[in-house]
């Protein structure tokens, strides 16, 4: 490895990850990877591939430039549909390449519909419906009058589907809010249909949608976080397996983020370990320096409190966290020697660090730590 961490991305563990996924959700409900964020920080190009060799065909993006990315490894017989951002400019492009999209404005329904007219080939559009999460979605009234641009435009579009997003699923707390969104989007639906309009899918379900509320699987759910081995919250997790005989969590993580010790020293009782004085040495102690810092994702909320894995043992994390390093506390690791692997996010031997446990220190989700993670470090498959 020549820059400083690896990613290794896991193959057995998508395998697993997907495996549980299509078996808990049956082969009724059609499975949308959702790898926007650079697949939650585990490498769009990478991740993609392996997922489809898994049989999934169905993959969600934010915006057309990650599209772009997804196109370039995936089959053509794969499709891509951007759930957010794409500029006009790119609209017309984004059609010749069969890109499905939200829609969830007027004018970009006109702006497809044009283009469609220029290009003679057909808009695929999800027309995203606001139900309550008030981000983007189109109102009640917005969508009388998409009804009817789709009826006087029948030539221009194909309806792949009909969608919206639910406002936390992940929390018994959004329950109510949750369940009357449930119910619009089934008034939507019904809307739509009883104006012969047929979307071939009908969407709402995020990860924990689709677990704590199966009445939103429809014929289609979006699933992120899952794949990649995390739950959205413990909630969904306990959710899931409380009334299972055998406890033990189906998904396994995909991730593992690994560096070395770059140097080794003694510091003396007394003296504070790194910028200021946020770390005083209480006794005579070695650390070692490891070549990540916040730079590189490494959140500087882990400072005097994160954990890494060197030689099969936990070892805290001292002083702040720099911009390229963080200290350890090696102390009483007599054979850690200069070029030792350190597990940033990952297992070794038997322990394992996993992004909840960073989040539940650093208050951060696991979705803010893994889209952190910069895109430059290398991945690399392993089984
Ligand atoms: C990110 C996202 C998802 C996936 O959510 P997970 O909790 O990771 O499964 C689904 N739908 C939309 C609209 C999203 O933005």
């Amino acid at each position: 490895m020549s820059s400083s961490t690896e990613i290794q991305i896991s193959q057995s563990a998508i395998r697993n990850n997907i495996g549980f996924l299509k078996e808990v959700l049956g082969d009724k409900v059609k499975i949308s990877s959702v790898i926007k964020a650079n697949a939650y920080g585990h490498g769009i190009e990478i991740f993609a591939k392996e997922v489809e060799n898994n049989g999934i065909n169905h993959f969600a993006v934010f915006s057309y430039l990650e599209a772009i990315r997804a196109r370039k490894v995936l089959s053509d017989s794969s499709d891509i549909m951007i759930k957010g951002w794409i500029d006009n400019e790119d609209l017309e492009d984004a059609i010749i390449q069969g890109f499905e999209f939200y829609v969830f404005d007027l004018e970009k329904l006109k702006c497809a519909i044009k283009l469609s007219a220029k290009l003679n080939m057909k808009a695929k559009i999800h027309i995203e419906v606001e139900t309550g999460l008030n981000r983007t979605g189109l109102n009640a009234k917005e969508f009388n009058k998409t009804i009817k641009l789709i009826q006087a435009n029948e030539g221009a579009l194909v309806i792949k589907g009909i969608c919206s997003h639910l406002a936390g699923p992940e929390s018994i707390a959004n329950h109510v809010r949750v369940k009357k969104q449930i119910n619009t989007f089934k008034s939507r639906i019904r809307k739509l249909t009883n104006n012969s309009i047929f979307p071939e899918y009908k969407h709402i379900a995020c990860s924990a949608g689709a677990f704590s509320y199966p009445e939103a699987r429809f014929n289609m759910v979006r699933i992120g976080i899952m794949q990649y081995g995390y739950w959205s919250s413990k909630e969904t997790y306990l959710r899931f397996i409380h009334n299972k005989k055998n406890i033990v969590d189906p998904l396994k993580r995909v991730i593992c983020w690994k560096t070395k010790i770059m140097s080794i020293k003694k510091v003396k009782t007394g003296d504070f370990i790194s910028y200021g004085t946020t770390y005083l040495a209480q006794d005579d102690m070695k650390i070692g320096i490891i070549p990540i810092g916040y730079s590189n994702g490494y959140s500087r909320s882990l400072s005097n409190n994160g954990r890494v894995l060197i030689n099969g043992v936990r070892c805290g994390i001292i002083g702040l966290v720099n911009m390229n390093m963080i200290i350890a506390n090696l102390t009483n690791l007599d054979d850690a020697k200069i070029g030792d692997e350190v597990i940033i996010v990952g297992t070794q031997n038997d322990l394992s660090i996993s992004v909840d446990s960073f989040s539940e220190i650093s208050q951060q989700v696991n979705y803010e730590i893994l889209s952190r993670i910069p895109l430059d470090i290398h991945r690399k498959l392993v089984e």
